[in-house]
């Protein structure tokens, strides 16, 4: 997963790789560390691990006075192979500190290239598969190949999905890079004399919205002045640099504590631009341009899989019950990282939809592509336009929850089941499957969310206090049905991400089957009761749960006293109707989670073990 950034130019390199590394943080932040190409052609590597302000202890060391050169290679790690410390952190170096690199992906023969290395002469001062790659291209430059053609060479050496960025002391102008695979992207900018190279656009808006991609398969040969794309036979890419429109990266936190905090209070906002060209609620129309222009037509399809993965899949979930209610069509959702590696009955009558906030997932990339290669038509529904998962689906759609921070996804998921909502309804007026009243009250149910949402974030307090009863439990059940056990599956997921307590979701008609056995008084239950047509077999459930000693908290929109008093913590919020309820009711599930890590002093934008953007299986 991990952030990588590079800085090639006439300016001192230092202040624009802490800058890059700072907004790259979200992707991974085990450790950190910079090399920087001095003036008399020799690396210097400064690293800081083991420790979450990594970044911020290294700005701390970093002078640029005491590490001067115009050229220079960053990293913020999420590790995979070798312990989170300061000598894993990256970049690394070949023994003779002639060439460095830094590294997004898994090496997956790396004890194979580990022993070939050590026969050849080779030590290594940490346990990554990452510093295999520094010696690979070393060994590489003392056969007499340049850093370009050494660089090239790990296409024959290396398993897996990696993107690599590497300097080198005999070519102290130019980045090289190159991308194996789906580990995360390769994007570079030039602007005033000065070259850059991120896995993350975010990071080089700063200085330059003149970018283009490396795609898988290619490599970059990246200075001060120019760049070249070349594929792996070597041969030179025409691809001019475009200009891009996106907001500058917002990594302010505003008046508030925490990224997750702030992004569950943009939800309203979030939600309201979802809808923006795509509902007009005077002439009550859904309309995607990005589906008009494109070649999909749902008439065409007899089954539509949602993949995703981790909050994707839950929002896959949500989605699968909503397109097969609405459409009529059969429906279902899968997790991609199994998906991808089945062989399931799809043809060119199967619409994919794959859901990834990032456009980056590695598990989801590989699930279109394979079934890209089954002629399946593909939609990606992501937040960053221009990801590899928008190039290389059929078509794409934002969510346009705006840039997420916080590693746990508070506002990509509302966003996404928003617009999932707005697809379904899309292909059912296109599909004539829905009357003009079935639209009309949709549309009005659909414009109340940005306001409800509101509503319920003016009762943080009250969750608040709930959360103080919460953090002193070390289990959790959560139980939904029907159109929410999604939600049962996400609060539980949120929990567990960020306040660390053992939480499952579960689908409330299981109990009896297992789960029954897990309750009692030390496991307290979080429990979604819509005021839906299962209504009555959730109070059954309630009863039962309460007879076994475990107390409930009941997240409802019914307003029924029977509940009120059934309950032993309850939150209420407003009801719209039963499709949109999962919606509504991840907003409380979400101040639960974040009010429980509070509480416990976590830092809930940090979770250990977790990064935002999942580039690597
Ligand atoms: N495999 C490398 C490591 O463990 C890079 C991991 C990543 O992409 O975050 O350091």
């Amino acid at each position: 997963m991990c952030g990588i950034y590079g800085y090639v130019g006439d300016q001192q390199a230092v202040d624009f790789l802490i800058d890059g590394l700072r907004r790259l943080e979200y992707r991974g932040y085990d450790s950190a560390g910079v090399a920087i190409m001095r003036p008399n052609r020799s690396i210097n590597v400064v690293k800081r691990g083991k420790h979450k302000s990594s970044i911020k202890l290294l700005s701390k060391v970093l002078t640029n006075s005491e590490n001067p050169g115009s050229l220079g290679i960053g990293h913020t790690r999420w590790a995979t192979h070798g312990a989170i410390s300061e000598v894993n952190a990256h970049p690394h170096t070949d023994p003779e500190n002639n060439v460095a690199i830094v590294h997004n992906g898994i090496v997956e023969n790396y004890l194979e290239i580990r022993s070939d290395l050590k026969s050849k002469g080779f030590n290594f001062v940490s346990e990554t598969d990452s510093e295999l790659i520094a010696c690979l291209i070393a060994h590489e430059i003392k056969q007499g190949k340049n850093l370009f053609e050494s660089v090239m060479n790990l296409k024959n050496c290396i398993r897996g999905n990696s993107s690599v960025i590497a300097v080198s002391v005999n070519n102290p102008k130019e980045i090289i890079g190159i991308r194996l695979g789906n580990a995360g992207g390769i994007v570079i900018g030039l602007e005033n004399n000065s070259g850059y190279v991120s896995s993350d656009v975010s990071a080089l808006l700063p200085n330059t919205n003149k970018i283009t991609y490396v795609e898988n398969g290619e490599l970059v040969r990246l200075s001060s002045s120019s760049y070249s794309i070349y594929d792996f036979s070597g041969k030179k890419i025409n691809r001019d640099l475009q200009k891009i429109e996106i907001d500058d990266y917002d990594i302010d936190k505003g008046n508030f504590k925490h990224h997750m905090i702030k992004e569950i209070y943009e939800q309203p906002h979030a939600i309201q631009s979802s809808f923006s060209g795509r509902v007009n609620f005077h002439s009550r129309v859904v309309d995607f341009e990005e589906l008009t222009e494109s070649t999909i037509n749902i008439k065409n399809f007899n089954r539509i899989v949602l993949t995703g993965m981790g909050t994707s899949l839950n929002s896959a979930i949500y989605g699968a019950q909503i397109f097969e209610k609405m459409l009529g069509v059969q429906s279902s959702a899968e997790n991609s990282s199994e998906l991808r590696y089945r062989d399931p009955v799809f043809d060119e009558k199967t619409l994919l939809i794959a859901i990834t906030q990032s456009g980056e997932t590695a598990d989801t990339l590989s699930a279109i592509g394979h079934f890209k290669k089954k002629s399946c038509s593909v939609i990606s529904v992501i937040e960053t336009l221009g990801t590899q998962a928008s190039r290389i689906s059929d078509c794409t759609i934002s969510i346009r929850a705006g840039k997420e921070v916080g590693v746990a996804a508070t506002k990509t998921l509302t966003s996404t089941m928003s617009t999932l909502f707005q697809l379904a309804l899309y292909f059912a007026s296109t599909h004539n499957k829905s009357s003009s009243e079935f639209l009309h009250n949709a549309l009005n149910d659909i414009s109340l969310l940005p306001s409800v949402i509101s509503k319920i974030l003016d009762s943080e307090g009250h969750i608040k206090r709930l959360a103080e009863n919460i953090s002193h439990s070390s289990n959790l059940l959560y139980l939904g049905r029907g159109i929410n056990i999604a939600t049962a599956l996400e609060g539980a997921l949120k929990m567990k991400e960020v306040a660390y307590i053992h939480a499952e979701g579960y689908a409330a008609g299981e109990m009896k089957h297992g789960v029954n056995a897990l309750l009692g008084p030390d496991m307290p239950t979080v429990m979604i009761v819509p005021d839906d047509h299962l209504y009555e077999k959730n109070l059954g459930t309630i009863n039962e749960v309460k007879a076994r000693g475990s107390r409930t908290l009941i997240i409802t929109d019914s307003e029924a006293e029977e509940i009120k008093e059934l309950a032993d913590d309850i939150i209420v919020v407003p009801r719209i109707n039963n499709e949109l309820s999962p919606i509504i009711f991840m907003i409380p599930l979400q101040l639960l989670a974040y009010h429980t890590a509070c509480q416990l002093g976590l830092d809930p934008d940090r979770p250990r073990n977790l990064a935002k953007t999942v580039t690597v299986e």
